[in-house]
Parts: structure tokens; C-alpha cells; sequence
């Protein structure tokens, strides 16, 4: 199982780190040991001092796909939750700087906690999600999906033609704008809609 994800696939979030919007979708992956369910606590890693959460909506993979089309993308998906793409911006930062990979900024352990997997019948329409993520109470992101840059059946055929997708994988569909800092004691809690989807603290 891998975790499949998209930076910079909302145009604000983008302006707020001074990116410029990209022209093709930005993918990166997370490893198996990234991912963590149950409402588990995150453990703030030694390695860092700017881990910052951005909420992301989530779908998996239902079936295998390679090389789909646009038009069937959909089909190939069996659910959707809600997760946190954990970063640590200070070393991808150096990252950036230095043209190396991501991977140690994105991809450490319990980087992605994610919610349960619910049917997509949660959802009204793939392109008409709203979402919020609160830090401690207080709203710092509202998303709405059809503002994706990319939108979700355009990344899966994007990415299946690099990364053939299995079922189980489960695909990050980028964070709206507000991304920001979390600290020892933190909580961290993502709604879909109205309701309460994940709560992460951060320990
Ligand atoms: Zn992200």
C-alpha cells in the first residue's frame, strides 16, 4: 500500500508559500509507515522544529488502475475520508534550496493520519466537498473541493500513468490555504461538511 499525493493543487495555497501554480500536477508519494488511523496521536518528530498540518481530503483506490482515462477515473475509487499531510517545512525548505527530494519532509512515520474510509456516497459529488480543519477549536483551513486546481478524476489519470495504483492505496488531493505550525498539546480535528471526521493530537 502506498499513499499517493499532490502539492500545490489549490491556487491560494500555492500564493501563500510564494509557489507558482503548476501546469502539471506536482505528485509525491508517502510509504505504508506514514499512515496512521484510529484517531491515533501524532508524535512530534526529533528531526524537526516546523511541523506544520495541512488537511486534505482522501480517497482510495478500489480497484487497480493503469493508465485510466479521465472519464473513467471514478470508477476505480471505493471511498473517501479525510487526512493530514503532515510536513516539516524547515527541512523541506532545505529541500527546495537544494533540489533534493522530499521525501524525509514529507514522507516520515505518522505523517498521514487519516480518517476511516467511508463510502463515497458520504459525499454528494466528488467536486463539491466542503472541509475544515481545527486547530484547538478554532478554524485554520476551510477547503472546497471544486476549487482543486486538478480535479480528482484529472490526478488519478495522472497519476496512474506513472504509478500504477492498487487497491488500498489511498491518494492525498492537496490542502487548501492556511496551512500552519502545530505544538506539543496541540488537537487537531477535520470535519467533512458538518461532521467530524478525524481527531489527531499532537503529542
Ligand atoms: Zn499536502
Amino acid at each position: 500500500m502506498k499513499v499517493v499525493c499532490v502539492g500545490r493543487n489549490y491556487a491560494l495555497h500555492a500564493k501563500e508559500l510564494n509557489n507558482a501554480i503548476p501546469t502539471t500536477p506536482l505528485l509525491f508519494l508517502k510509504p505504508e509507515t506514514a499512515v496512521i488511523i484510529d484517531n491515533k496521536p501524532f508524535t512530534y518528530p526529533t528531526f524537526s522544529k516546523d511541523i506544520h498540518y495541512e488537511v486534505e481530503l482522501v480517497f482510495r483506490i478500489g480497484k487497480t488502475a493503469k493508465n485510466i482515462g479521465v472519464d473513467e477515473a471514478i470508477n476505480y475509487l471505493d471511498g473517501v475520508g479525510i487526512g493530514i499531510d503532515f510536513t516539516a517545512r524547515d527541512i523541506q525548505q532545505i529541500c527546495k534550496e537544494k533540489g533534493w527530494p522530499w521525501d524525509r519532509a514529507k514522507g516520515f512515520d505518522e505523517s498521514a493520519p487519516v480518517s476511516n474510509i467511508r463510502p463515497l456516497s458520504a459525499v454528494k459529488a466528488l467536486d463539491d466537498i466542503h472541509f475544515r480543519l481545527e486547530k484547538n477549536g478554532t478554524i485554520v483551513q476551510a477547503g472546497w473541493s471544486g476549487d482543486m486546481l486538478f480535479p480528482i478524476p484529472e490526478l488519478l489519470a495522472s497519476m496512474s500513468r506513472y504509478f500504477t495504483l492498487t487497491p488500498g492505496d489511498l491518494i492525498f488531493t492537496g490542502t487548501p490555504s492556511g496551512v500552519g505550525p502545530v505544538t506539543v498539546g496541540d488537537t487537531l480535528e477535520a470535519f467533512v461538511e458538518e461532521e467530524s471526521w478525524l481527531i489527531c493530537s499532537v503529542q
